[in-house]
């Protein structure tokens, strides 16, 4: 398992909760959504109305979960939480919104996931606040209304693009979180380091938020492996040179990339000049499924344009090379 994964592993669930910030002012970056979701939830409030319905999306790690949570809180109700593979019947879906209390968030991660079926139920109980449930069978079956008390769906996807229309028109309010730059991320790893109760100089949580992909989840995880190191190789403080030993006993490069990053672009620089290069040649080369490159290691070098898209292929960008310190090939160096 990789160190810098975004998703969710067995290590973190432990802690995460306990990082979890429980008000807005306490969740850091993502101003723009802040100041967006202030003025949604005090208009609410004014109105004593429920929250309008919500879609988060971004990838993996982010703090959709968490923001959902501090939506609940800020709005003085309940939050109940399921997924989308969770759900698997209809009747499943109806029995947690009709258990709701009024104003309560109803949570659902992954919910690109959620079948045609239980889609068709949560149409009305989102826009009407009613089930449509059909009672007996064949020629005597009829439709029977059920009213539920207002709430407020959080949604919450890494696919926007595979929400289907019809679900993705029915949200009042859709927010994208994005990577968090170095300063919120510092800032996080600082707060984090707070609630472990560990001291840390701002230099060496700048040295892990710039490692950790613009993403709170590796941040945190990072933090407690330095953390741990600190305690056993010094005196428990997390300084400069035992953030950087540490973090390069975990093989996290100062660009948070880790072997499998490295193997990927020396793969390409060394076989096939830096690209054009199709992503399956890629995939066949590094004995890897083309998807898996395609979902988990390729969007972070996307993103910090190591690697750019081509209608021919992949290529290695100039930056790429600059930081694994290999000369550009003869013909791409103008
Ligand atoms: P996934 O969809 O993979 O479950 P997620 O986007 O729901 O991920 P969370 O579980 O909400 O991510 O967040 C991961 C961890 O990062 C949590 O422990 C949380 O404390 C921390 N975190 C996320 N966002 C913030 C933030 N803005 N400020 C402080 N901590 C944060």
């Amino acid at each position: 398992e990789r160190v810098i994964s975004s998703e969710i592993s067995n290590y973190d669930e432990p802690y995460e909760q306990s990082l979890r910030p429980q008000l807005l002012k306490q969740y850091i970056g993502q101003d723009k959504i802040k100041h967006n979701l202030e003025i949604f939830i005090e208009a609410a409030k004014m109105r004593s109305e429920s929250l309008d319905h919500c879609l988060l999306y971004g990838p993996p790690g982010l703090g959709k979960t968490t923001l959902a949570s501090v939506i609940a809180n800020e709005m003085d109700v309940q939050i109940r939480m399921t997924s989308g593979p969770a759900i698997e019947r209809p009747g499943d879906l109806a029995a947690i919104v009709s258990s709701l209390e009024p104003g309560d968030v109803l949570f659902i991660d992954e919910i690109h996931r959620l079948n045609r079926s239980i889609e068709e139920v949560l149409y009305p109980a989102m826009e009407d606040f009613c089930l449509d449930i059909v009672v007996g069978k064949g020629p005597a079956a009829r439709s029977v209304r059920l009213d539920l008390p207002p709430f407020t769906l959080i949604g919450a996807t890494t696919r926007a693009g595979s929400l289907s229309a019809p679900l993705r028109d029915r949200f009042g309010v859709l927010l994208r979180l994005d990577y968090y730059d170095e300063y919120a991320l510092t800032s996080i790893v600082e707060r984090s380091a707070e609630l472990f109760n560990a001291s840390i100089d701002y230099e060496s949580a700048g040295e892990i938020a710039r490692r950790s992909r613009g993403t709170p989840r590796i941040a945190n995880r990072l933090l407690k492996r330095v953390r741990d190191y600190a305690q056993v190789r010094g005196n428990g403080h997390i300084s400069l040179n035992l953030a950087t030993e540490a973090l390069e006993l975990l093989q996290v490069d100062p660009r948070g990339l880790d072997h499998i990053d490295h193997k990927l672009l020396m793969a390409m620089i060394e076989r096939f000049r830096g690209g054009p290069v199709g992503l399956d040649t890629i995939a066949a080369s590094i004995g890897e499924e083309s998807t898996t490159i395609e979902d988990v290691y390729e969007p972070y070098l996307l993103q910090i344009g190591f690697i750019q898209r081509s209608p021919r292929g992949r290529i290695v960008t100039p930056s790429a090379y600059e930081h694994l310190g290999m000369p550009l090939p003869i013909e791409r160096n103008d």
